[in-house]
């Protein structure tokens, strides 16, 4: 037995020592205590991703994650990562790993909206919770449930894996001043955020992410969202669009999935589920701790840089966009009964949460802030 097997078998044997002299039952009927196959029993998955290959933090994320687990399981599961389009196209990996043509799967729940609407709550609802308040919901305010719920016709098991954190709120090649100023504003913007804009007087153009840069240069759109300053400095949308607009309303928080086929995760002896969990609970606070650091670098940057306006949007604006997100959650759980009680379960816990943050978060937030008590 070599060591790293003897130290698991070990670890598994005191484990349940201590349960069996409690009169403890094992919390769910995954068994740890299997000691891990051999190497010759190699498992490959493969994990497919909506990102581009190599895609800042998101694509670099899933080789981490799949090095982790590697090395975890001491190289038992082999897990191979296509880029988007290298094995399946970005908007097919959710049907590849239903039908189990791959394993994994890394994107954004609201992707899906076309086939699952409720999938949106998971992913970033405009001006609803951030990724601390996502994670309150989804890790310890019943949040999970639902969303393994709505997957499980799908064979597939959700993870939370990864939160950009607030994004901005696009490149916009004019100012906004006034409402006014979003009649017939076109805008790449998708999702939830597209639809509101299409009620506050704008239209939501849909442009691949190799599209968005001659589309806003030649004025097929006026305005872009992305993401943040780490990603949107790369694009270059400085050079053409003037003014660099916050907050991201649309995207207060939006929760990354790591998705896995249910078939082939059930097959998995029980210490290996625990690895591929472990690793993308990892990943999951990788993902936010690195979107806060560049952004916050690159934003730095972009400040610095001459022809660029930074500006928040004007306050009657946000207050106008709020109102048409409410219209547009309106009318979405009028029409899916499975949207109005993810919707319902979402808002519950955005209340209860709200009320503590307003004197825990805000407050600080306030105090480190305010230039006349700026804590240095
Ligand atoms: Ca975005």
């Amino acid at each position: 037995m070599d060591r790293s097997r003897f130290l698991r078998t070990t670890a598994a044997l005191t484990l349940g020592t201590a349960c069996s002299l409690s009169g403890c039952r094992p919390e769910h009927e995954d068994r740890t205590d299997t000691p891990p196959p051999g190497p010759q029993e190699t498992i490959k998955w493969k994990l497919v991703t909506t990102w581009p290959p190599g895609f800042p933090v998101l694509g670099e994320g899933c080789s981490l994650l799949a090095g982790w687990i590697r090395e975890m399981s001491g190289g038992t599961l082999d897990i191979r990562v296509y880029g988007a389009g290298e094995l399946i196209p970005a908007m097919e990996v959710f049907d590849a790993v239903s039908t189990g043509t791959a394993q994994m799967a890394s994107s954004a729940a609201y992707y899906w909206a076309g086939k699952i609407p409720a999938a949106q709550f998971f992913g970033s609802v405009p001006f609803g919770m951030n990724a601390q308040q996502m994670n309150s919901w989804l890790m310890a305010g019943g949040g999970m449930a639902l969303w393994e719920h709505l997957y499980a016709p799908h064979g597939i098991i959700p993870f939370p894996c990864g939160n950009t954190g607030i994004q901005m709120g696009g490149w916009f090649r004019k100012e906004i001043r006034s409402i006014q100023d979003l009649a017939g504003l076109k805008m790449r913007i998708p999702g939830l955020g597209g639809k509101v804009l299409e009620r506050a007087g704008g239209t939501a153009v849909l442009s691949a992410g190799s599209e968005i840069y001659t589309n806003l240069e030649r004025g097929v759109i006026d305005a872009t969202e992305w993401i943040g300053p780490y990603h949107d400095v790369r694009m270059g949308f400085g050079d053409i669009a003037r003014y660099y607009y916050f907050p991201g309303w649309h995207e207060p928080g939006s929760t990354l999935e790591l998705m896995v086929n249910k078939d082939a995760f059930e097959a998995l002896p029980g210490w290996l589920k625990e690895v591929v969990r472990t690793a993308a609970l990892r990943l999951h606070n990788w993902v936010l701790a690195e979107f806060d650091t560049q952004n916050a670098r690159y934003l730095k940057q972009i400040t610095s840089q001459p022809g660029i306006e930074i500006r928040r949007f004007p306050g009657e604006v946000l207050r106008f966009l709020q109102t048409k997100t409410r219209e547009v959650l309106n009318d979405l759980v009028a029409s899916d009964p499975a949207s109005k009680e993810i919707h319902d379960a979402y808002f519950e816990h955005f209340n209860l949460v709200r009320d503590w943050f307003r004197i825990s978060e805000w407050e600080n937030y306030r105090l480190s802030f305010a230039e006349e008590t700026g804590f240095q």
